[in-house]
């Protein structure tokens, strides 16, 4: 189990990891969401021991890290640039880390994780010789070779097309239930992170605004930031008691009197009470759909919805006392969807 403390690093008057509480549990695979400059690379660097904190503490299996040097702690980093040497062979390039230990059977672990990652064949080929996808598993080895405890890959797909990010990511999180590995999974892409992790950690500035299940997050981002780097639209809306004035016009709710801002959530459970709004177009956005509906009076109301919305259906928004609003889609629309396919 790893266990950040209160880790907080500065760069001069600048804090680029803020007073970060974080665990990881012997298996689990947590993704670190956040968008660029908001910390996951100096956080990841720190717990490899790259970076010093100015403050907080690393725990690993209730060892604190601090006084141990990187070549020692049990961990295994792959960085976003792969770092590969281009002037050596592939299994040269596995066999890296594992010269730099000392350790023994060293054929033996470069042939295990090229296995591990579909590039067995391929051990004499120079790294200048392969295509994007395959540096990028001969890096990912080279992260295996050593079997860390843990595993810190940052923005492991970011310099791939997205076909074969989503093949790669597929192919990662195999490797990594089948060895029961603990990992970080650094990412400022939500679908990545929500395919991959067990726990997702959204990271603004520094800080980490929430921790939770790719559920959890999806149906209750915590902050206004959460919801739209989630992609869900975020409104105004001003209640007085029994009505609130939204975009497509007031309905009744109970929301506390003045002004809020609300995410509309997908919910696809029931239609929502409050107004409902009939599709008139809709666009697949990768796992999910954006839809746009027209109420009877006012504006048209851009939603995300979890299940392919029919043209003329119904979609329903019903404004919680929390804040938030949900978004339904008709059930008889889904149960038709599911007889016809
Ligand atoms: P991310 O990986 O999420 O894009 P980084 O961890 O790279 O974010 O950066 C976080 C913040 O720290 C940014 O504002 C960045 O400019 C700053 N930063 C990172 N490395 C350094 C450094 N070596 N010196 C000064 N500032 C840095
Ligand atoms: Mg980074």
């Amino acid at each position: 189990m790893l266990r950040l403390g209160d880790l907080t690093i500065r760069y001069g008057t600048s804090v680029a990891v803020d007073s970060v509480d974080l665990q990881v549990a012997t298996g689990e695979v947590v993704a670190l969401l956040g968008p660029s400059g908001s910390g996951k690379t100096t956080l990841l660097r720190a717990i490899a021991g790259l970076e010093r904190p100015s403050s907080g503490t690393i725990m690993w299996r209730d060892a604190d890290m601090s006084a141990v040097p990187v070549h020692r702690r049990p961990f295994g980093m792959m960085f976003q640039d792969y770092a590969l040497f281009p002037h050596l062979s592939v299994a040269r390039n596995v066999a890296f880390g594992l010269e730099v230990t000392g350790a023994d059977d060293v054929g033996e672990h470069v042939a295990e994780s090229l296995r591990l990652v579909g590039l067995d064949g391929l051990e004499d080929r120079p790294i200048t010789e392969l295509s994007g996808g395959e540096q990028q598993r001969v890096a990912f080895a080279r992260t295996l070779a050593t079997r860390p405890e843990l595993i810190m890959l940052d923005e492991p797909l970011g310099a791939l097309d997205r076909e074969l990010r989503t093949r790669l990511l597929g192919e990662m999180s195999d490797v990594f239930r089948r060895l029961g590995q603990t990992v970080i999974y650094v990412t400022h892409d939500q679908e990545e992170a929500f395919a991959v992790a067990d726990t997702v950690a959204v990271l603004e500035d520094g800080r980490l605004i929430q921790s939770g299940s790719p559920d959890a997050l999806w149906t209750a981002p915590k902050t206004e930031f959460v919801a739209r780097f989630l992609g869900f639209p975020v409104v105004d809306i001003t209640a007085d008691g029994a009505h609130a004035e939204t975009p497509w016009g007031a309905l009744p709710c109970t929301l506390p009197t003045g002004r809020h801002r609300a995410a509309l959530l997908p919910d696809a459970i029931a239609i929502g009470d409050d107004l409902a709004g009939t599709v008139v177009a809709r666009s697949f956005v990768g796992g999910r759909w954006r839809a746009t509906a027209q109420p009877q009076s006012g504006t048209a109301l851009e939603v995300m919805v979890r299940n392919r919305p029919e043209i003329g259906s119904d979609i329903g928004i019903s404004i919680d006392p929390d804040g938030w609003a949900s978004v339904g889609q008709s059930r008889d629309d889904d149960t038709t969807e599911e007889v016809q396919a």
